[in-house]
């Protein structure tokens, strides 16, 4: 591609397309960069740049770009059968396979999935299932999902009203009733006048206190990621999850949690909820499943849920036109088989997290570093103006902006979140190739302390 190519694209771009959590203004006058093609953990653009794609695109292109089995496997199905629905009593071959793929994989008390084409769809599935759950057992007054603050369940009404982000609370509301949002486990934001610890437990009480508060004839259902990805990748302390587990078990309250990140081996296991030895009621899922190559998602239902769902509910009136797409479903169930030849949820927890760790952990040093965590592969840098008292820049400064630019620009993909920078790479990058990661962030990190000076 050249460059008379990128501009007219661009232009295109300009006058036709509005894109995703963007200003579109401001994109306007910019222009879009172009990406072309892609290889392994490499993104292309349209000016001939390689860069290293250290967020897999949106956390999702696990097996990495290229993946030929996934193309074969999309292309076989198309010709055999490009669509038919899961509708009215009928399915097909990969739609099936795919659910009990997916019914291994899953905690043993976990036998049932209901497909969807996002982890959006995932989560108004969800808040669907739960409101029918505890109707049907009798109880319709419990039916408030208890959520968190800054956290990220997806665009559709339901799946932003799930979420806890406030500047998308503020556009197009009012929100879905019934969901109450309570504060996240985000220590190095919120919680450093305690220990990690102490703060943990503190959010976990938070929880209890807003079910006291609500009435626990009234809480349906708590939902959250093991660890909050779009918020900041943020990691909670070790007493965070054992604490909200006994909470939730004390007043009968259903557990979601939102595998659509965690899920598929980002965090060395192959669901998040395993790492932290959780046991929910529903896990919505998504991105990995597919590598991203293809669009599916959907909710791993356990038995306790399920079985009612089945015994007692008749008709569940919901389900969308591509839940289950066969294609999608292909691709996804070759996706999950070359996961597990590849032993790559083994290799990111023995080998590649570790490996990360160490290397990810250097960073914390960077004057300009205020802490830098991980866990499996995915991973945050703190960006401070003051180390020592961890006091953060100017927000007028766009400290993590200009960051991400400046890591763009130098061949890396880190995503920026206020001023907490984050990389989710691909499942399949090497030692060398976080190598070169940790090399370009340093880099970028220079860089941006010399700027803001
Ligand atoms: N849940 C989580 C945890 C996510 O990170 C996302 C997307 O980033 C979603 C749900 C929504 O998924 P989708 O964009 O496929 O609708």
């Amino acid at each position: 591609m050249n460059r008379p190519i990128t501009g007219e694209l661009q232009a295109l771009d300009r006058a036709h397309h509005l894109h995703p959590f963007t200003d579109f203004k401001a994109l306007g006058e910019e222009g879009s960069r172009i990406v072309t093609h892609a290889e392994g953990v490499y993104i292309h653009d349209s000016e001939g740049n390689r860069i290293l794609d250290g967020m897999a695109g949106l956390w999702c292109v696990n097996l990495g770009y290229g993946r030929e089995e996934l193309v074969e496997a999309a292309t076989a199905q198309l010709r055999e059968l490009p669509y038919y629905n899961n509708f009215f009593k009928t399915t097909h071959p990969p739609a099936v396979r795919l659910a009990e793929k997916l019914c291994q994989l899953a905690p043993e008390h976990v036998n049932r999935v209901f497909f969807t084409g996002s982890g959006s769809e995932a989560n108004d599935t969800v808040l669907r299932m739960v409101r029918r759950y505890w109707a049907l057992k009798g109880r319709p007054d419990k039916h408030i999902v208890i959520a968190r603050e800054n956290a990220y369940h997806g665009s559709t009404v339901a799946g932003m009203s799930l979420g806890g982000m406030a500047p998308m609370h503020g556009q197009g509301g009012p929100c879905v009733p019934g969901i109450e949002h309570v504060r996240q486990p985000y220590w190095f934001g919120e919680g450093r006048d305690q220990s990690p610890e102490a703060f943990g437990r503190a959010c976990a009480q938070a929880i209890e206190d807003k079910i006291l508060t609500l009435g626990e004839d009234n809480v349906a259902a708590f939902i959250a990621e093991p660890v909050q990805g779009a918020g900041g990748a943020i990691i909670p302390p070790e007493s965070y999850w054992p604490a909200v587990k006994a909470v939730l078990a004390k007043y009968d309250i259903l557990l979601v949690i939102d595998e659509v990140i965690c899920g598929f081996g980002r965090l060395g296991e192959w669901f998040g909820s395993q790492h932290y030895g959780l046991e929910p009621d529903l896990m919505p899922i998504a991105k990995g499943l597919s590598s991203g190559y293809l669009p599916i998602g959907g909710v791993l239902v356990g038995d306790r849920v399920a079985t009612t769902l089945i015994d007692d509910g008749g008709e569940f009136f919901h389900g969308f036109t591509y839940s289950g797409h066969p294609a999608c479903a292909a691709v996804a169930l070759k996706n999950l088989e070359l996961m597990e030849a590849e032993n790559i949820v083994e290799r990111v927890r023995d080998d590649l997290g570790p490996y990360l760790a160490s290397r990810w952990s250097e960073l914390a040093e960077h004057p300009i570093v205020g802490e830098a965590r991980s866990l499996g592969l995915v991973g945050a840098l703190e960006l401070v103006a003051d180390q020592a008292s961890g006091a953060r820049f100017d927000k007028s400064l766009g400290a993590g902006s200009l960051c991400r630019d400046l890591c763009f620009a130098n061949g890396l993909v880190m995503r920026s979140v206020g001023d907490t920078m984050i990389i989710s790479p691909p499942l399949v990058i090497t030692r060398e190739q976080i190598d070169e990661l940790v090399r370009l962030a340093r880099q970028a990190l220079d860089e941006t302390a010399r700027r803001l000076k």
